[in-house]
């Protein structure tokens, strides 16, 4: 089926509710604000969590971000991470961003045991779980929250395609295909596999224009970048800050090469921040990584790339019609 009856502008899925794809504003693609570990937290907390704080922090941070033009946020927090749609929600109450949900499950290598012995021909049985959480999410919302998520998210990394890495794109794929939800990687750029995740996610009818290759941004191999670009993907140039996978000034150098190259239209610019996460907490953040913040492209990176010969027109592109595409459903798609 490739008509599609609900004329008007494309509607994104929000903490707020549906909103026009084309109201989204400079957006940020790829960031958390809570990364959590729930058995952990629950039996071994974290000295430096405390979830009231926490809201308030990021209530206080995208305050900040508004102010600075940042109009949007993907929370690329999926399960796996720690996602809390209930938490996340609290804070997209109070502040004037729009806040996007993500779905999918971040895991390199194996799923958790219930998923072993869930599904079709598995020893209980019954209809594939992971797909079937990737849809609820997209079409019901995430718990009993009502948010629905805008975004799927997946991951291979050193393991490469193990079995329930397959089982985990293969759905995200289908889920994708039936609602026309746009696709997020995690993709480890050094093994060059974001060329896998997009031929895997393409063969199974993924709109390449509705694929974002995350930390392709860690690459300065323009080839492997450029042999990306021709499959029709967006690379995602989202770790603005991350100083121990890359310095800002080899960041900001492969961004101009692809600009200077024409590809504007294919790249986007994020931070895989957080507001607090159990990975790399804030006590280690302040010391190792003080610039790894939200605010970081507002305040540096984007004033960084004017003056090194990028225009506003590119930076318009990359932070508000980029996403802006990404995230409006894709139509046609289903089959
Ligand atoms: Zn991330």
């Amino acid at each position: 089926m490739t008509d599609h009856p609900e004329a008007g502008p494309a509607v994104v899925a929000t903490y707020r509710g549906g909103l026009p794809a084309d109201s989204l504003g400079p957006t940020l693609t790829h960031e958390h604000l809570f990364v959590l570990s729930p058995e952990l937290d629950r039996d071994y907390p974290h000295p430096e969590w405390d979830a009231d704080v926490a809201v308030e922090q990021a209530v206080a941070g995208l305050e900040e971000l508004y102010d600075l033009g940042i109009r949007t946020v993907v929370d690329l927090t999926v399960p796996g991470l720690g996602r809390d749609a209930g938490l996340v929600a609290r804070v997209a109450a109070r502040t004037r961003v729009n806040l996007v949900a993500s779905t999918g499950w971040y895991a390199d290598e194996v799923l958790p045991p219930y998923f072993r012995t869930h599904g079709p021909g598995r020893l209980v049985g019954g209809p594939d779980p992971v797909a079937a959480l990737f849809r609820k999410d997209v079409v019901e919302g995430i718990g009993e929250t009502g948010v629905r998520a805008g975004m799927l998210k997946v991951v291979t990394d050193e393991p490469g395609f193990t079995p329930d890495i397959e089982r985990v794109m293969t759905a995200a794929a289908a889920v994708h295909v039936e609602t026309g939800v746009p696709v997020t990687t995690h993709s480890n750029p050094h093994r060059r596999n974001g060329l896998d995740q997009a031929r895997f996610l393409l063969e199974r009818g993924v709109a390449p224009d509705h694929v974002v290759i995350g930390h392709s941004g860690d690459s300065e191999d323009l080839d492997y970048l450029l042999a990306l670009l021709d499959t029709g993907v967006t690379l995602g140039m989202d770790r603005f800050g991350m100083a121990h996978t890359g310095s800002d000034e080899k960041r900001v150098g492969v961004v101009l090469a692809l600009l200077d190259r024409g590809h504007a239209d294919q790249l986007v610019l994020s931070h895989d921040s957080a507001y607090f996460s159990r990975v790399t907490p804030p006590s280690w953040r302040r010391v190792h990584t003080p610039e790894w913040t939200h605010d970081h492209l507002s305040r540096r990176v984007l004033p960084e790339l004017l003056a090194r010969g990028a225009t506003q027109q590119d930076l318009d592109t990359m932070m508000i019609h980029n996403p802006a595409r990404l995230l409006a459903p894709a139509t046609g798609v289903s089959t």
